[in-house]
Order: structure tokens, then sequence, then C-alpha cells
């Protein structure tokens, strides 16, 4: 195709070396192509510029063809040919060609026709080919970037602007049009448009920001707010940096951003926690949180008074270890002291709460942290736990009460073994007189003080109970009858000492008491209780102030005996008939071998098997079940019916001994006056026996009664008179005509000069007073002797009369007053 002879006309070699030359410096390469031959030559330097060497190559060889890029092969041909047929000025294209190494050379080609034939065909054109692949490595790294940064922005919804402080211009991109609210085209626009956006409360703001980064030459950010124009409010936030130009006042350059959405969400979740702190800080319970460790990262207010730190203290602690160092940690159900579940009552100081262990669950599903919530229920665990202690204690005392000590005792008979128990069942002595006759309140002080006296006795494990009114109960391990007998010992020391501060004077209180040791593992422990109880009756009726144990044989039956089942068997009694009465007389000292025309009216019940049991196994009975005055109603009936309508000739005085609830019954001096009519017995003829164990019951109706029949008649007695707390004052009050000196005053009358002095001032007292004196239990001649000689008219003892049945001593009296009154007659006769 080519041919150096048909070489372009190089006559100016000079020139043409010079050429070459500057084309080799400016890396060009350069083709000259004769379109007559078709024959285009390439220079050294287009050679070079693609590795190789003229020489290498052809002569005819059409080498543009040869190296071109297949894509761009069509492209260049077309530009040549469009130029060649004279639509263009001249061929530029731009096209790849395969370098010697195999790369591809970018070239741009350009050239031109520069000799035609007379009709305008062209013959010679020229051209160069300019090496620009790092030109279009550029361009390719350059759109790379630019189109990266199209996308972050996009991603970042990020519009961007830029102001041309000479021109007062701006630039907004598509984007920063849109969060204008305007169309989405990117404009020029001028700067004033702008500031007309700017909301007027943040416009000072935004306008000094964005003046500062130009004066300063700094980047800023600020926020502000603008109105668009169909009057909607965006908060928007842009990046402001200066850039400077040639010579000119420079650009502000900067991004936008619509943060209406992230402002909103802020201030909605602000909004919350501020809800949140409210209400935290309002509610009494207390609530700290934690993270996974437990370590504090929130407290508020209750919880500070919680745990009385600050919340700036107790954040960073570790929620355990404030937990366990604060307070004791209780478990709800068992209310033992224990680890923390996840419900839980904790102590601390005075106060219980009741906290409660929440997780915290993450958006993950994982636990990152916890939540305590605590509760103050101080006042309700109080009352529970006085509401427990109600249930088994006495209020007064402090002790156990009686449910109590059921319990104990039906645990310890369980528990029991081999190991001995020992009951025992204390019953005060003459307490019912203390309380009615020095108040209540002195009442309860003598029972508290009587409690505290017997606590202080206790041994290790003792149940000590107080069962109700001036009854206790103790319950001994390992006790067996040599070391109960001696605690029961201790005990009645211990009451008889413990000093009253009411100003009660006279004897001191004292108490019977009932022992019963269990031996039997299987007896059920209410029987074991009556047992004691029994006992406790038995050393009652023995005289007070002593204990008593209990035993099979002391029962007058065969089977266990208990007050329940005693008076039972009394109204048994009194139905078949089995009651019986009898007397013992009263005689005069200076001659105790005849009637006098008194005596005493005393109950016997004859067992099932014919034997005669005495009042003290069963009245104490009577009294407790409150059958005590049908009792003394049916001896009184009985005993005018069969032989009231004979007192009178019989010149006998009978005597009636009154318990409690029948003195007390405002209905007892009609039933008497009804009685004695209906019997046909002189008034006269009957005296009544009271005792001030059981005036004190009722002061004012049994005064009311002593009134009565003494007005009617009746004589009374003031029984057992000395071994009260107060019998001087029973004087005072109750028109009394006999006074009844206690057994225990005379029984030793011989021996103690203080019971001789005793008796002489009685004596002294009856003389001034007017009433006669009885002494009680003369069982022999030399008390009778003494008593004499004090002065003392009557007596009543075994050594005098020993009580028989009434019948008896009736018919014989009555025996004597006929014989007498025939011996009267005949005398007169
Ligand atoms: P009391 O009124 O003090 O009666 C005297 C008690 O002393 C009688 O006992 C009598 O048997 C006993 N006694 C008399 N002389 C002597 C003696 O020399 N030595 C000894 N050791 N004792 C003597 P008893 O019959 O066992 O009565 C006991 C108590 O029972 C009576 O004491 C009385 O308080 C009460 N009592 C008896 N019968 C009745 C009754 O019908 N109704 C009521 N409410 N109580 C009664
Ligand atoms: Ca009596
Ligand atoms: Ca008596």
């Amino acid at each position: 195709m080519s041919n150096t002879d048909t070489a372009p006309d190089m006559s100016f070699e000079n020139d043409t070396e010079r050429w070459q030359r500057a084309l080799e410096a400016a890396g060009l390469g350069v083709w000259d192509w004769n379109l007559k031959t078709n024959i285009c030559i390439y220079s050294e330097s287009w050679c070079r510029m693609l590795g190789y060497r003229r020489s290498e190559f052809a002569e005819n060889d059409d080498l543009f063809l040869l190296l071109i890029h297949p894509e761009d092969r069509e492209r260049a041909i077309e530009s040549g040919d469009r130029h060649l047929a004279g639509k263009t000025d001249r061929i530029e294209t731009e096209l790849r060609l395969q370098h010697k190494a195999g790369h591809w050379v970018w070239v741009l080609d350009r050239g031109a026709v520069i000799e035609r034939d007379e009709n305008g065909n062209p013959l010679r054109a020229i051209g160069v080919q300019t090496d620009i692949t790092q030109q279009k490595q550029v361009e390719r790294d350059t759109s790379l970037v630019n189109e990266r940064f199209r996308l972050a922005l996009t991603a970042a919804d990020i519009g961007i602007w830029h102001f041309d402080v000479a021109r007062g211009r701006s630039f907004w991109d598509a984007k920063t049009c849109e969060i204008f609210g305007l169309d989405t085209v990117s404009k020029e626009i001028d700067g004033d448009t702008w500031h007309t956006f700017l909301h007027p409360e943040d416009r000072h703001e935004a306008e000094t920001r964005h003046f500062q980064a130009l004066s300063e030459k700094s980047e800023v950010k600020v926020r502000y707010r603008i109105v668009r124009q169909d009057g909607e409010i965006r908060h928007l936030e842009t990046l402001a940096k200066a850039v400077p130009n040639q010579g000119g006042a420079g650009y502000l350059v900067g991004t936008i951003r619509d943060v209406t959405a992230e402002v909103e969400a802020a201030r909605a979740l602000q909004t919350e926690k501020e809800r949140y702190e409210i209400t935290l800080g309002a509610i009494n319970d207390a609530v700290v949180s934690t993270d996974v460790d437990g370590v504090i990262n929130f407290a508020n207010p209750s919880a500070e008074r919680m745990f009385s730190l600050d919340e700036q203290d107790l954040i960073g602690l570790n929620v355990d270890s404030i937990l366990r160092g604060k307070g004791k940690i209780k478990s709800v159900q068992s209310g033992t002291t224990g680890g923390f579940k996840d419900d839980v009552v904790l102590e601390i100081d005075t106060s219980y709460y009741r906290c409660r262990r929440s997780p915290v669950v993450g958006s993950e599903g994982k636990c990152v942290g916890q939540v305590y919530s605590s509760h103050d229920i101080t006042s309700d665990y109080n009352r529970r736990k006085q509401l427990a202690y109600a249930a088994h204690h006495d209020s007064l005392t402090g002790l156990y009460n009686r449910v109590a000590f059921d319990e104990a005792l039906e645990a310890a008979i369980l528990q029991a073994g081999e190991t001995r128990l020992a009951i025992f069942y204390l019953d005060l002595d003459h307490f019912k007189a203390l309380n009615d006759f020095a108040g209540h309140a002195a009442g309860d002080e003598a029972l508290k003080a009587i409690a505290a006296g017997l606590t202080a006795l206790l041994p290790e494990g003792a149940f000590f109970a107080r069962l109700g009114g001036d009854e206790f109960a103790i319950l001994l391990k390992d006790y067996d009858r040599t070391s109960a007998e001696n605690f029961a010992t201790e005990a009645i020391a211990a009451v008889r000492d413990v000093s009253l501060s009411c100003a009660v004077n006279g004897p001191r209180l004292g108490c019977s008491i009932g022992v019963f040791v269990i031996d039997d593992a299987s007896i059920v422990p209410s029987d074991a209780l009556a047992r004691a109880d029994d006992a406790c009756y038995a050393a009652k009726s023995a005289g007070r102030n002593r204990f008593a144990f209990f035993t099979e044989s002391r029962s007058t039956r065969t089977s266990g005996l208990s007050a329940a089942r005693e008076v039972a068997d009394l109204t048994e009694a009194l139905e078949d008939n089995r009651l019986i009465l009898f007397g013992q007389e009263i005689r005069s000292l200076q001659r105790p071998n005849e009637q006098c025309g008194r005596l005493e009216i005393l109950a016997r019940l004859e067992s099932a098997d014919g034997r005669i049991i005495g009042p003290g196994s069963f009245i104490p009975a009577a009294e407790r079940f409150g059958m005590a005055a049908m009792l003394d109603r049916w001896i009184i009936r009985k005993a005018l019916a069969e032989h009231g309508h004979r007192l009178g000739s019989a010149n006998l005085k009978v005597g009636f001994n009154l318990s409690a609830q029948t003195l007390c019954d405002p209905t007892l001096w009609p039933f008497i006056k009804e009685v004695a009519e209906e019997t046909f017995t002189p008034l006269s003829q009957i005296a009544f026996e009271i005792t001030e164990t059981a005036a004190v019951s009722c002061f004012e109706t049994a005064e009311l009664f002593v009134r009565s029949a003494r007005r009617h008649g009746c004589s009374v007695s003031l029984d057992d008179f000395g071994s009260g707390l107060s019998s001087f004052d029973y004087l005072r009050r109750f028109p009394i005509s006999c006074i009844k000196i206690d057994g225990a005053f005379v029984e030793k009358i011989v021996e103690s000069k203080v019971d001789r002095a005793i008796i002489a001032s009685i004596m002294e007292l009856g003389r001034n007073l007017g009433f006669d004196v009885v002494a009680e239990k003369i069982e022999n001649e030399k008390v009778a002797t003494r008593l004499q000689q004090l002065g003392v008219a009557y007596g009543q003892g075994f050594h005098l009369h020993k009580p028989e049945p009434l019948d008896d001593i009736i018919g014989r009296r009555s025996g004597d007053a006929v014989q007498m009154e025939r011996g009267i007659a005949a005398v007169g006769s």
C-alpha cells in the first residue's frame, strides 16, 4: 500500500528532521496518507509510541488497520470517510491501538486533507496521533469517583450546593432543591433565595454561622429550620466550607441534609425519657437498673432513700453487694434468710421491701441487664408478723397462748420417744379476789409479774403458755417425777415471792399446780393436758398453794379422771339421788359433848361402787362448769324438804355452804323464801356460810342477799375467816352474825403464838361487833382447851363431832327433843 518512492515530498531536509525531532519530543506519531496510491506512511515516532521500530513492519503494511482495536475500527474509518466527503473540517477521533507488549494505547487521531485535485478530490491527507492513555485513565478514574460520590450522596440523602460569592449566585443540586420543596432539578438560583426559606427563629444563627465559615475560612456545621413555600417546617443540617478561587472572592461549598425525622425521633425519645424519669421519680417503689454484670446504671429517688445513698454513689456499685451489704434477704415463702431469687422480701434496718427482679431483653433477644423494683411492705409485713405472733401469743404477758401450747404439746409428744415430758397446769389462788378488789389493772400487773417470775425459773427448752384467765401451763422435756416435784415446789415459791406493786395488804397470791408426767407416747395431747388440769383441781381441793400429781388411783373411778367427766357423773348422781347430805355439828366448847342446836350441812357423793366421796373432788368441777348453783339449790331444797318442818320444834339451826355462783344469783333470796314457805321451815332455823372468795365475785349482789337473809332472821357466817386477802373488809360490808375461823389458824394453836394472837384479836373483834365466833377443825382436846382459854365459845371439828348423815343427826335430835318434851311434861304433871 505504501511506497518510499511515493513518499511525501521532503524537500527541506533540515525542516523535516527538525519536525521529526519536535514530534518525537512531543510524543506524537505522524501519518501521511497518499490517497492516489492509498499508501499511508507512519513516522518512526508513531512506531515507537507503540513499542515498535519502523523496520519491524513491511513497507506497505497499513499499520493503522493492523493495530486498531476492533471496537474502534468502524468509528475511526467513518470519521475519516466523513472528512474525505467534505462533511467535517478534519478527522478527529479517539481510538485504541495495540502496543507491542499487548496492551492498548489510547490515541487521539487528528488529521486533515492537505492536497486536492482541480476537481477538489482529496489527494493527500496528513495527521497526528497523540498518546492519550493517561488522560483516558484519569477520565475513567474521575468518572468513577464522581459516580461513587453521586451514589454516596444519594444513599445519604444529602444535597450539595455552592455559593459563588462574587456573583451572588447559588448552585443547588436536585437533592437540595427537593429538600427545599422545589422541583427536583439542579439549578442556579439567586443567592438571596436561601435566606427567604429560613425560619425566623433560626435565621440569625444560620446566617451568622454561614458567614463565619466564609470569613474565617473554616468549616461549620449548623442545624436550622426552614419554612417551605407550603408552610411545612423542616429541620436541616448543613456542612459548609469556604473554598477560595484564584483572585476571586471564592465559594461557599456545602452539603445539606433533611434531619427532621432525626430531630423528631430524638425529641420523642427525650420526651419518653423525661416521662420515665418523672414517673420513676414520683413513685414510691425503689427502682434500680443494672447492666448484665449487675453494675447499677440507674437509681430513682426512692432507691436513694431505700439504700441511704445518692444516685451518683449508687451508680457503678454492684447490686448484689449493696443488697447483701445493706439488708437481709428473706425468701417470701419461708421467711428464712437466703440467696436472691426473682421475688424476695428484703429487710433493711427496720423496713421490709418486696423486691422483684426482671431481666431487660435487648433487641437481639439477649439479656442486657436487670431491673430491680422494691416496694415498701413494712406495715403490711409487720401486720402479718403481728397477726402470726398474736395467733400464738398472749397479748398481756407475751407468753405463748393456748393454741401454741396445744401445738407444742402435740409436737413434743410426737418427738418425745424415750424422753419424759412433764406438764404443769398452774392455777392462781385468790386471783379473782385480787382482780375484783384491787381492780383489773392490778390483776393484769400481777399476771405479768407472775409470768416474768416463772419465766426466770424455766430451764432451756421449756414451753410456757398462759391458757387463759389465771391459768398457765408449762411443758418441760426430760423431767421425771422427782425433778418435776422440785420444779413445782420452786414454781409455787416463785409465785408466792412475786411482789405485787398494787396496794394490796395481806397474804400474797399463791398457785395450785397439777403435774402430769407423760410416759406413754400414744396419749392424745388434749388428754394429757386434761390430766394435768385434774391434778391441779386436786391440788386446789387439797387446800391450794400446793401441787399434786395426776394419779389414776386418786380418781374415785377406775377410768382416768377429768373435770368434764366428773361433772357428767355429778349430773348422773343427782338424777340417781346418789348425792347425800351429811352434817357436822357445831358445839359449845364449854359443853363439848352436847348438841347445841347448830349444824353445817356438807355434801357427799356416793360412788357407783358405794364409796362416799367428799366435796373437795366434785365441788370445784361443779363450779368450773357452772353447776354449783344448781347443786347448792338442790341441797337446800332436799334438806329443807326432808327436815325443814321439824327444825323449829327441834330447835335446830342448819347451815348451808354457798358457792360463788349461788351467792351471785340475785334470785337466791326469793328462792330461799319460797322453799322455806313450801317446806314450812322457819327462816330463823336457817344459816348460810359464805366465803370471802365467793362474795368477792359479786360484792353488791352478795351484800343484798346477806341483808335480806339477816332481816328475815337467818344467820350468816363468814366462813374460812382469815384465809382470804382482806377478810376484815367483809366484816365492814356484811351484817353477818358469825365468824368461822379458818382451820389453818386453829390446828397449830398449841404451838403457834402468832396463830393464838390472831385468834385472840378475832375474838376481840367478835366481842366488840357482837357476833359469834366458831373455830373450825378442832382435832383434839388440847386445841379445844386452848381455844376455850382464848374465850372461843363454839367449835367444830372431828374431836367434837365427825360429819355423819344428816338424817341420823336430825333423827337423834328430834328424838332428844321428844324425850325432853316428855320429861318436861312428866315433871309438870
Ligand atoms: P368448809 O365449809 O370449811 O367445811 C368444813 C370442812 O372441814 C368439811 O370438809 C369438814 O368435813 C372438814 N372438817 C371438819 N372438822 C374437821 C377436822 O377436825 N379436821 C379436818 N381435817 N377437817 C375437818 P368437807 O365436807 O370435805 O367439805 C369441804 C368443803 O366443801 C367445805 O369446806 C365447803 O367449802 C365445801 N362444801 C361442802 N358442802 C358443800 C355444799 O353443799 N355446797 C357448797 N357450795 N360447798 C360445800
Ligand atoms: Ca362451811
Ligand atoms: Ca370452813
